[in-house]
């Protein structure tokens, strides 16, 4: 049978550098709506599989598509276009600028500038930014400002988010909502969601699916109860 198409897929993704495969043989599927947390010890590739599928590094070998567009060799200004945004785990917002004037900033490079306003408004509310529309992005506070990053990436309207550590800094209650936010773009709105934390309580709390990696490979994927079980992931990753 034909398998379900997902709105991302890798094949063989594989990044060198020099003599060191920091990334080897990745196969992946993100399917529409779901939440997949990608987890590994520290260097075990998370970042660079980011940054390739995001366009920043092009992968030594391997494709990726989103839907049914092949992506490897897009530069990383042009993969907005095909419907991924992302976040950063440095947090990347114009501190003198208004809230609302960092994220009109992203839709209007996005999609020609068409209705940029009204999608930014949109993605702030969706965030619950919108009061603080007016106010100088500096002036936020740590999580407000990563809320303001995610709203940013919205107005962009992907199909798929990437998120680094986007709790990063943030308490508990901070991370409950932003974790409530981030199921109700899912549900909603059929965006996909990949996410590198280290918060493994975020991680099983929120996440449809865990992949994990170790040097480079991807040794598990499953739903969080089966990661835990799993043999290699708590040898890897957990050092039992
Ligand atoms: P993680 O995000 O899981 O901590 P990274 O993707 O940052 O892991 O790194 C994976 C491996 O690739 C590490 O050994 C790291 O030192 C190496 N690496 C990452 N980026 C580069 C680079 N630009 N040049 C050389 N080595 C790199």
């Amino acid at each position: 049978a034909a398998e379900p198409d997902g709105i991302l897929t890798s094949k063989g993704m594989t990044m060198r550098f020099g003599g060191l495969v920091a990334v080897n043989n990745v196969d992946f599927k993100l399917m529409p709506g779901e939440i997949v947390g990608l987890i590994g010890p520290n260097g075990s590739g998370k970042t660079t599989l980011l940054n390739m599928l995001s366009g920043v590094l092009k992968p030594s070998e391997g494709t990726f598509k989103i839907a049914d567009t092949l992506l490897d060799g897009v530069p990383s200004h042009k993969v907005a276009e095909h419907g991924i945004a992302r976040t950063f785990q440095n947090i990347r917002l114009f501190n003198h600028l208004s809230v609302f004037q960092n994220v009109l900033v992203a839709a209007l490079s996005t999609r020609g500038g068409k209705d940029a306003e009204s999608r930014a408004q949109t993605a702030l509310e969706r965030m619950g930014m919108s009061k603080f529309a007016e106010m100088d992005a500096g002036t936020l506070s740590y999580g407000d400002q990563r809320r303001v990053e995610i709203a940013r990436a919205l107005a962009c309207q992907p199909s798929l988010l990437f998120l680094d550590e986007p709790a990063a800094g943030m308490n508990r209650e901070e991370t409950d909502a932003l974790m409530e936010m981030l199921r109700g773009l899912t549900k909603d709105l059929g965006i996909g969601i990949l996410l590198v934390d280290h918060d493994l309580k975020l991680i099983n709390q929120l996440c449809d699916r865990i992949a994990v990696l170790n040097e480079g490979t991807l040794i598990a994927a499953g739903t969080p109860a089966e990661i835990r079980k799993n043999p290699a992931v708590v040898e890897a990753y957990l050092g039992a």
